[in-house]
């Protein structure tokens, strides 16, 4: 990688979007190099960003449980986890960083949980037969953004890093083929600012609340992405959607938010529906032999922890053949009782009590189950008001994750030169399905030690590139084109509210392009989609002015863009006659249910244009596998 020397640095100026994982790392990891940066967040502080709200953990390649953990394990579990749709490169890069990642934090001072001995402890997520995933109780993703953060602020101390929060980015510019800086509205004024950068980061998250609910933050959404996508990035696999097998079910229509239960409760949780269909009976109540454990039944080397996409079906198909339990009869139990009560047998022996009766062990198994997973227990219960430490979990699966996002080279730069995209943002590095505790781990390997370098062959060539004033035309020219766009918000004075439109939005998301999709609802979803928008651009209500705080017109943006993307995922999904990973196209399985890839004609990257008339026109990036032998996925 050409490098840039630290003179040079002091004169480049770099804005970042996002102050997530991904963009408080980068930010603080080029400013601490040398480089002038601007980093802006939507939120009132840099350390609301969704990160936060991760919970299960890390993974790395660390090798610390000796294993047979290793770089290419990881490398390889990560690949097939994906179901053979990811670059193997960028996937490679990912697991060789993934050690320094945990060094780095550990130096910030990041709690992660700790054996007795100090050693740092493990454990397992989906997907993998190795204990590499890090974590910080049920919160891991608030601690590694502390970690960020305190390197943000530092910077930010020095005066290395200029920090917008309560900004949202709403265009690109580009200057001469390149991008040059971004239009920002200060969410407090309502004022429209903007901002030169010799280069311009996006780590603005993913795009799941396209279909309204989702695990993910009420905030997050797709339009820094999209609008780069309108100015020239492409946008990779849109349909790669995560769809997270432990949630709490939808309870009802009132509901704008759903919840995760961590994946690492499926360390200890066995997962079961009840035998025979339609069963009535409390949980307790059922006996053991009446009980269908179907992930232990059907994948017997990985059990409860096969990955998501897999899991999600299996808990589908149990729910629509008859077999689902509580009212909705779309949930299945997620059961501690037998881990509970081995842990208080363990427990018992350390406190010399032997022959322990089964109350004992429980009582003592509690506190362990407590001390791993309490603050989830704890979140379950407040949302339920069932009790998880008496009566198994009951979860569903729910969107939570989304694999698509603006394609990006190896370098992790768009089609836009000079524009990157980092984190949940950019599609690379996890295929059709991504591995749990894989995510944090992706957001932290691109800004700490990605960017910083391959950024380099970018600036390297932009040395004699002075700041552009910023009365450019081009500045200009796409102020008033936010302008404009807010105006008309305002303007159309309709009778709806923009929730109304989202709601409606991702009804068609879930029932058409959710956990199982068909040529025929694709179809439909497409032109349903496209009668939306219509009637939102001509129905929609915000009140209110543009120049003032006016969160219903931040919502609106949002939206709109929502619209636009989800025509998008609906081409991608139609476009891609196979089933993989989480794309599962129900015209293609294998006849015992399982997604079946066509590798001759669908190898590739969907990398999508955005077309004047919101048109979409498909680039293929073709995938080779040189270093992992393509077979068909097998968790058995
Ligand atoms: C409930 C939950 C639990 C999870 N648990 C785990 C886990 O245990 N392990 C794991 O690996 N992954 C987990 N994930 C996934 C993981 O948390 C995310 O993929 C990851 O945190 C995304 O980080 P990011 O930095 O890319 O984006 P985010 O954290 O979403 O940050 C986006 C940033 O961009 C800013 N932004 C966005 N748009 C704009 C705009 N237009 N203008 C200005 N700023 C903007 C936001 O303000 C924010 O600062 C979980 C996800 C959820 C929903």
């Amino acid at each position: 990688m050409p490098l840039v020397n630290p003179a040079n640095k002091r004169s480049i100026e770099i804005v970042v979007v996002g102050s997530g994982l991904a963009g408080a790392s980068a930010a603080a990891t080029l400013a601490e190099m040398g480089y002038k940066v601007k980093c802006f967040c939507f939120q009132d502080s840099p350390r609301r960003a969704h990160s936060i709200a991760a919970q299960g953990g890390i993974n790395a390649a660390k090798n610390y449980q000796n294993d047979g953990d290793s770089v290419y394990r990881l490398f390889y579990d990560t690949i097939k986890g994906g179901d053979y749709r990811a670059r193997e490169a960028n996937v490679h890069r990912l697991a060789e960083v993934s050690t320094s990642i945990i060094d780095q934090c550990v130096a910030q001072g990041v709690p992660l949980a700790r054996e007795y001995g100090g050693l740092l402890d493990n454990r397992s997520f989906g997907g993998t037969q190795v204990q590499r995933t890090f974590y910080a109780a049920g919160q891991t993703g608030q601690q590694l953004l502390l970690g960020a953060y305190s390197a943000l602020e530092r910077q930010i101390g020095m005066g290395k890093v200029e920090m917008f929060t309560r900004h949202e980015m709403l265009d690109v510019v580009v200057i001469e083929g390149k991008a040059r800086g971004i239009i920002a509205r200060n969410l407090i004024t309502g004022e429209l600012e903007r901002h030169f950068g010799h280069a311009v980061l996006l780590g603005s998250g993913g795009y799941g609340n396209v279909f309204y609910l989702s695990t993910n933050a009420m905030g997050s959404n797709v339009t820094a992405a999209w609008k780069a996508h309108k100015k020239g990035a492409f946008f990779g696999n849109p349909c790669f959607t995560q769809i997270h097998p432990t949630c709490i079910p939808v309870s009802g229509d009132h509901q704008s938010k759903l919840t995760l239960m961590s994946e690492s409760l499926r360390n200890d949780g066995r997962i079961w529906v009840p035998k025979k269909k339609d069963d009535n009976r409390k949980a307790s109540e059922i006996p053991e032999d009446e009980r269908d454990y179907y992930l232990e039944r059907r994948y017997p080397a990985f059990g409860n922890l096969v990955p998501r996409d897999v899991a999600s079906r299996a808990a589908k198909e149990r729910c629509d053949a008859g077999y689902g339990v509580g009212n909705s009869k779309l949930a299945v139990y997620l059961d501690f009782a037998a881990n509970t009560e081995r842990y208080g047998r363990i427990e018992a022996t350390k406190h010399n009590i032997h022959n322990p009766d089964k109350a004992t062990c429980v009582r003592l198994g509690l506190e362990v189950i407590k001390e791993k997973y309490g603050n989830l227990f704890d979140m379950y219960a407040q949302i339920t008001g069932e009790n998880p430490y008496e009566t198994p979990m009951r979860i569903y699966p729910a969107v939570h994750y989304t694999m698509g996002g603006l394609w990006v080279d190896y370098n992790l730069m768009t089609t836009i030169p000079g524009l990157y995209a980092l984190g949940e943002a950019n599609f690379s590095d996890h295929g059709a399905n991504r591995l749990g505790a894989s995510a944090l781990m992706q957001g932290l390997a691109d800004g700490y030690f990605v960017i910083p370098y391959t950024i380099g062959a970018y600036l390297s060539k932009e040395l004699a590139t002075k700041p552009i004033p910023l009365d450019h035309p081009a500045f200009v020219e796409a102020e008033a084109s936010v302008k404009g766009i807010l105006d008309t918000f305002i303007n159309i004075k309709g009778t709806k509210s923009v929730d109304f439109f989202h709601k409606k939005l991702g009804l068609i998301m879930w029932e058409k392009c959710g956990m199982a999709r068909n040529a025929q609802g694709l179809t439909e979803a497409i032109a349903e989609i496209q009668q939306l928008r219509k009637d939102f651009w001509s129905d929609v209500r915000v009140p209110g002015v543009a120049n003032e705080f006016n969160p219903e017109l931040e919502k609106a943006g949002r939206v709109a863009d929502f619209i636009e993307l989800g025509e998008l995922m609906c081409i991608d999904a139609l476009n891609r006659n196979e089933s993989c990973g989480g794309h599962f196209r129900e015209e293609y399985q294998t006849e015992e249910g399982e997604a079946l890839r066509d590798d001759e004609n669908y190898a590739y990257v969907a990398a999508w244009e955005f077309k004047e008339g919101v048109k979409f026109e498909l680039h293929k990036e073709e995938l080779k596998f040189e270093n992992i032998k393509i077979a068909q996925r097998s968790y058995k």
